[in-house]
């Protein structure tokens, strides 16, 4: 299959060639490559609001605000304003600092069931530690997860999981041994039924089931009514722990993340992306009675010498005090104009699609029937999405290279960003509509 536009950004091709020969793949985390669309990835420069400028100089509309974190826009001058004061006085001591005292406590007030919370640097470490401190408190070993689920790149996590592997296609990953994934049980997302099988089936063996809040890693896949509920409820009957995964949701869906939409209580919940504000910061906490089993205060070790990071805990910081109601109201504003555009110019072109939402998060999958399991996001038409995804790109707006991810959009998404995505969408969905497999 050729693709018209994909090799029309020469510094990007020269500077990926560059990073193939030191880098494998040429980047450092893999649907940065457009394997799954094919072409050159943009080598970006800088970003602006709305905007990022790539390194042929090229202005894109940006749709995956660095895969949610950016919820103001790129550089939001009271951000940028905040990281500058933090760099000035130093950039990493190894020692408690008040920076990290105020974002977790920033954290707790605005997520209830949230009573101690620990910071790290990114938001696989956060599941990770979370799945740790959930054996480490029920003296458990079997995890639940669903697929299509994504936690980042945690060993027993990298089953079915969503994201890049959905993207490769791969079930699981060579490195992952037996024993490390053994102990994960991979259910089908949506299907309390096999919840409840599984828990009677392994009675008194399972330490916890890690669900992420409203799935975003399959494209977006919100969790059917009562699912959540039905999750918590099965792990208290069961004397297992309920971890909800808010990486991607957190902050960004409303103020409280999904827990502020469906109000159902995790016993442990994680944490990144909006919370560092564009820098390595994330976090897991909950039930104070659990996390009072990590060390020092308890037996579960963990620990990171950048956990807590000054210039990241003020990037954070600053980033969560200026989303307020009004904030929120913004951003889900410019989804629902957006997504609706989207879904308008492919009725035209009679393209057959199901826009998924979850609150602010949004994602088109190519196919006639309501995605609510991995399955069901593995059966669309990718390749209209490739077609769709090129001509966007050609326009100049940037959307996810893979037809498995959520869409992300931000407050600084005016009226003459949004304008120009109108534009686009009309050739984008010809182009969806004329491609073939
Ligand atoms: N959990 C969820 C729900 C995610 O979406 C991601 C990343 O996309 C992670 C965990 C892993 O976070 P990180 O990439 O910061 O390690």
């Amino acid at each position: 299959m050729s693709y018209p536009y994909a090799y029309d950004a020469p510094v990007s091709q020269t500077l990926f060639d560059r990073a193939a020969a030191v880098t494998p793949g040429g980047v450092n985390s893999p649907v940065r490559a457009f394997r799954a669309v094919g072409g050159t990835p943009r080598f970006m420069v800088s970003g602006t609001g709305p905007y990022l400028t790539d390194a042929d100089g090229r202005e894109y509309v940006d749709l995956v605000c660095s895969w949610g974190p950016m919820i103001l826009g790129h550089a939001h001058p009271e951000v940028i304003a905040a990281v500058q004061a933090a760099v000035a006085r130093g950039t990493s001591f190894g020692t408690p600092g008040e920076g990290e005292v105020v974002l977790a406590e920033e954290i707790v007030a605005r997520v209830a069931p949230v009573e101690q919370v620990r910071l790290v640097s990114s938001g696989t470490e956060a599941t990770m530690s979370a799945i740790r401190l959930a054996r480490g408190f029920t003296g458990r070993a079997k995890v639940i997860k669903f697929a299509g689920c994504y936690h980042g790149h945690v060993d027993a996590l990298l089953a079915a999981a969503g994201s890049g592997v959905a993207t490769f296609g791969l079930p699981d990953t060579p490195g992952v041994t037996g024993a490390q994934a053994g102990d994960t049980l991979v259910l089908p997302y949506n299907d309390l039924g096999q919840v409840r099988a599984a828990f009677a089936a392994h009675p008194g063996e399972i330490a916890c089931v890690i669900t992420e809040a409203s799935p975003g890693n399959m494209g977006v896949v919100p969790p059917a009514e009562g699912f959540n509920q039905g999750l918590a409820d099965l792990c208290r009957e069961n004397g297992a722990l309920y971890i909800s995964d808010e990486v991607m949701t957190g902050f960004r869906v409303s103020k409280a993340g999904w827990f502020g939409i469906d109000g159902v209580r995790p016993d442990l919940m994680t944490f990144g992306k909006v919370m560092g504000g564009g820098f390595p910061a994330a976090a897991f906490g909950g039930r104070a009675d659990v996390m009072a089993h990590l060390a020092p205060a308890g037996p579960v070790y963990q620990a990171g010498t950048l956990s807590g990071n000054p210039v990241a805990t003020a990037a954070g910081l600053a980033q969560l005090r200026l989303l307020d109601d009004a904030a929120y109201a913004t951003v889900d504003r410019v989804a629902g104009e957006v997504s609706g555009l989207v879904s308008e110019a492919l009725a035209k072109e009679g393209v057959a699609h199901s826009l998924q939402t979850a609150g602010n998060m949004f994602s088109v999958f190519f196919t006639e029937e309501r995605v609510t399991d991995y399955d069901g996001a593995k059966r669309q038409e990718s390749f209209r999405f490739t077609a769709f995804f090129h001509s966007m790109l050609a326009q100049g707006v940037y959307l996810p290279p893979s037809a498995f991810e959520s869409w992300f959009v931000s407050a600084a998404h005016d009226a003459a960003a949004i304008e120009r995505i109108a534009a686009a969408l009309p050739a984008a969905a010809r182009a969806a509509a004329e491609a073939a497999a």
